[in-house]
């Protein structure tokens, strides 16, 4: 299937005239025999490329290029298909930017395109060349945010507080992970994750609940892990705890139980945060909001969790806005070089900042995806990079550091 693949990428050393004159050659024979077709544009820094052919030619040639050392941070902006090539049989073109009349050079690109409809002012491809004619690459990483500057380090940080043994033996247990702000050395929030009382994941405990009993069971759950909570816990420290929607809206008196919980466990309303699943929101708004308005009104936070991950609608943050966004991990995973959810991440980072909402990348794991998250304005994140899940307790915390500099970037 014919396919058009888009990515840009740096140039990593110095490059002459010559240098670019045989690569583009080079790649210009090699695209030949593979029926590849494109155009290559260069700004002096940045590369920009458009790549046009069967989707089985293209898919091992861009996984080359990615491999090519004279290029870095390679990042893909568009991947689609296509019913005829827009470059014809003309190989590969490159075009130096500051060589050419760039006013032109839009035109003599459409020109060049051998389509059987000619006239295409709204191809999405143009619309890409266009862009990066004028303003060149999107989301360049910033250099206080390079990966290769940054280590991670421990400042053994860590804490464990044994749970309190009801008479009945305890229903779960709790693992928690902290949610760190790197840029101040600041622990946001730490969240409760369940666990059967063997330590197995939430999945296999609520596997082994009947139907009727999984809200009511969720719900008493989070006595334990508020009580740990409130023995582990400083007083300018909060705790994040899930719920299914269900545990608020189907049991009777089920945030009046809560505050007692949190009563109970020496919190205030304000260090705790109750984190909703947005596929599940989506579904249940119209029961869910009743119990909103008493989480509000018990002064306790909310959290949507997993955004991104169901069939977000954004008629969802128009009705309501929770005090803090979770980006879902398939958002985050290898962010550095997928330009399609660099743009949506960029999108969510001024809506929550015009919306004064907390945003948090969870499962990071990277340091490149640390770096490109917080150059484009990401404060919080919660992923294996700085700390994992720890059973009854709180595991080592990793800061990043400045290579050299042997301190925490705040
Ligand atoms: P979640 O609330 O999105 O929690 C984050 C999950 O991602 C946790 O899995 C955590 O261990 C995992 N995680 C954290 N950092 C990373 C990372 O860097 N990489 C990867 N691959 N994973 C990471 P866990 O503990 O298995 O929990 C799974 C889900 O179970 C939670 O997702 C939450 O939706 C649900 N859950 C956990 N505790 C409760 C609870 O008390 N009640 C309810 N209703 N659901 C819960
Ligand atoms: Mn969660
Ligand atoms: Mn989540």
């Amino acid at each position: 299937m014919l396919t058009t693949l888009i990515y840009q990428s740096q140039l990593s050393a110095e490059c002459s005239d010559n240098d670019l004159r045989i690569l583009s050659h080079v790649a210009c024979e090699k695209n030949i025999s593979m029926q590849v077709t494109g155009i290559l544009l260069f700004n002096g820094t940045e590369f920009f490329q458009v790549l046009e052919g069967e989707e089985h030619d293209v898919e091992p040639l861009f996984r080359h290029i990615c491999d090519d050392l004279r290029h870095t941070e390679v990042v893909e902006l568009m991947r689609d298909y296509s019913a005829y090539r827009r470059f014809g049989d003309t190989g590969m073109t490159l075009f130096d930017l500051r060589k050419v009349d760039t006013k032109a050079l839009v035109d003599e690109i459409r020109h060049m395109n051998q389509a059987q409809y000619r006239d295409l002012p709204d191809d999405r491809v143009f619309r890409f060349i266009k862009r990066f004619i004028n303003q060149g690459g999107w989301y360049r990483s910033s250099e206080n945010f390079k990966p290769s500057q940054w280590k991670m380090a421990s400042n053994n940080y860590s804490r464990q507080i044994t749970p309190q043994i009801s008479e009945q033996g305890n229903i779960c247990t709790f693992a928690f992970q902290p949610i760190v702000e790197p840029i101040t050395g600041h622990i946001s929030s730490f969240e409760a994750l369940i666990r059967s009382p063997e330590g197995k994941s939430p999945e296999e405990l609520f596997a082994s609940i009947s139907s009727e009993s999984l809200y009511t069971f969720d719900l008493e759950s989070k006595a334990i892990a508020l009580q740990q909570a409130g023995r582990m816990l400083r007083t300018d420290e909060k705790i994040s705890i899930n719920l299914f929607p269900g545990s608020l809206y189907s049991v009777p008196g089920s945030v009046a139980l809560l505050s007692e919980q949190i009563r109970q466990a020496n919190l205030r309303p304000d260090q705790v945060i109750i984190e909703v699943l947005e596929t599940e929101l989506i579904i249940r708004m119209n029961d869910f909001h009743h119990s909103l308005k008493e989480i509000r009104a018990a002064g306790i936070g909310i959290a949507i969790d997993d955004f991104g991950s169901g069939y977000s609608r954004l008629s969802l943050l128009s009705k309501f806005q929770p005090d803090k966004i979770k980006l879902d991990r398939a958002l985050i995973v290898d962010i550095h070089k997928n330009g399609i959810k660099q743009a949506m991440i960029a999108a969510m980072v001024k809506y929550c900042e015009d919306m004064g909402i907390k945003l948090v990348a969870e499962g990071v794991e990277k340091k490149e995806e640390w770096c490109w998250l917080q150059s484009i304005g990401v404060r919080l994140f919660q992923g294996y990079l700085f700390s994992r899940p720890c059973l009854n307790g709180i595991g080592e915390v990793y800061w990043p550091v400045r290579i050299g500099e042997d301190q925490n970037i705040g």
